[in-house]
């Protein structure tokens, strides 16, 4: 608990496990073996900047879980990245790997420092001390990582460099790199794809399809940006996005690649021509069909849910939604597709550059995703599935399906958990 008595991240997804514990009958010895990071790895990083002065940022690798693979989870560059907060998106990389069944375990790690204030040569040095001190600790059958907020191909590209200078030439210590670099096409767009897959699949059995909804998106990255791109390409109206300096707003719908092109520019939304602005906070509660959180975590509470006028939310950020939120959501018919679900497109065409970089081959962008909407349909249909057969959210029985997994496959490989779960998958 905080001192203001609220959970903290990591209670936060613990709380949602317990709910699907519960649903699966596991014992509290499972549950604790199961919830227990596997290791935590913390980092004193001293940085003489560019323009002389000293500044020292911590950083974190905390590895939830290997029982189904190496672990894998993205990078954060953020000021308020601590050790609850690693933790707690790690352990979601547990679930998410086993919710779309690629053969990974969970991890994140993170810099708490804010890029704004680093130049370009900082955010390198700091990058590549970082990739020296936790390198022993990561690699392509180890941990994998990849880009989360504030970090990028050019990051990952670093990473790649000084973990190669020791253990030679290694493309598949990271994924999301540059595609000149052994990225996979596809990638930078995968996870904002995999949530417009996802939100398809949900509208399809509501009788519906994307030219019969109106969208917003919390946030103008690499998850907001495309997953607004493939909403308007698929015909839905983008009315309503948002990003750090602010919002705006306009119910015919935007011109997504022109806004893109004024972000390019601008590197905000704001101003773009045509719209109104919006308060930031207002973004979330505005008039749609379906919301899109794409920034930071634990941005729907009990003081806004009520408001939230939408029926879908699509978590495209992680942890977006506190349990007091979720509360509120069930009460009012809104259908929360959780993270783990729909925003697990990144990791799954990460495991499709680690699997082309283990093979030293290409696959053309077609295939790459192909094969990512063939994965997100089934384990949309998994969720679904297990939610109709526990009659429960759809973010329990994301939970329930990737508890039983990785329960699985830690008894037949440890014989340390007690019973063998009554699971369809
Ligand atoms: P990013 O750094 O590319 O973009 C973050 C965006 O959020 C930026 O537009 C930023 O301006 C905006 N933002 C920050 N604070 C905001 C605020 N208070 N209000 C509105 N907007 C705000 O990051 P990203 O990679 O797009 O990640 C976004 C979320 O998606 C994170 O929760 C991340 O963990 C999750 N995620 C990312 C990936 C991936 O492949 N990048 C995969 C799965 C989940």
């Amino acid at each position: 608990m905080t001192a203001s008595g609220t959970m903290t991240p990591f209670e936060m997804v613990n709380f949602q496990f317990d709910k699907a514990a519960d649903v699966l009958g596991l014992t509290a010895h499972d549950r604790i073996l199961l919830k227990t990071p596997f290791r935590e790895i913390r980092v004193e990083l001293p940085l003489v900047k560019e323009d002389g002065s000293l500044a020292n940022y911590i950083g974190f690798r905390i590895q939830h879980d290997n029982s189904r693979g190496p672990c894998k989870g993205g990078l954060r560059y953020h000021p308020h990245v601590d050790d609850d907060e690693v933790r707690a998106l790690a352990s979601l990389m547990t679930w998410k790997t086993a919710v779309v069944n690629i053969p990974y375990g969970g991890a994140k790690g993170g810099i708490n420092c804010d890029p704004r204030d680093l130049s370009l040569l900082d955010l390198e040095h700091l990058t590549r001390m970082f990739t020296q001190r936790i390198a022993k600790l990561i690699g392509p059958r180890e941990d994998i990582p990849a880009p989360d907020v504030n970090t990028n191909p050019q990051v990952m590209a670093w990473i790649m460099d000084e973990y190669s200078k020791t253990h030679g030439y290694s493309p598949a210590v990271v994924t999301g790199k540059p595609i000149l670099l052994e990225g996979s096409l596809g990638r930078n767009e995968a996870t904002g794809r995999g949530a417009i897959f996802v939100l398809q699949n949900l509208l399809s059995d509501q009788g519906k399809t994307l030219p019969d909804v109106r969208v917003a998106v919390q946030g103008f990255g690499n998850v907001g940006s495309h997953a607004a791109l493939f909403a308007h390409e698929g015909g839905a109206k983008v009315v309503a996005v948002s990003d750090i300096e602010g919002a705006i707003y306009n119910p015919a719908g935007f011109d997504l690649p022109a806004l893109r092109e004024h972000v390019k520019q601008t590197r905000t939304v704001v101003g773009f021509a045509g719209s109104q602005p919006l308060d930031g906070d207002a973004l979330l509660t505005v008039d749609c069909d379906v919301l899109i959180p794409a920034a930071l975590g634990g941005v729907l509470t009990a003081a806004n849910a009520g408001r939230v006028q939408a029926k879908i939310v699509i978590e495209g950020a992680n942890a977006p939604t506190t349990p007091e939120a979720d509360e509120v959501f069930a009460a009012q018919g809104v259908t929360v597709v959780p993270d783990i679900l729909a925003n697990a497109g990144g990791v799954t065409c990460s495991y499709f550059e680690w699997v082309q970089n283990l093979q030293q081959f290409r696959w053309e962008e077609q295939e790459v995703n192909t094969r990512l909407k063939k994965i997100l349909d089934q384990a949309y249909q998994d969720v679904k599935y297990l939610a109709n057969k526990y009659n429960t959210t759809l973010r329990t029985a994301a939970f329930a399906l990737a508890i039983g997994r990785v329960h699985e496959t830690t008894r037949l490989r440890e014989g340390s958990v007690e019973t063998r779960l009554d699971v369809a998958f």
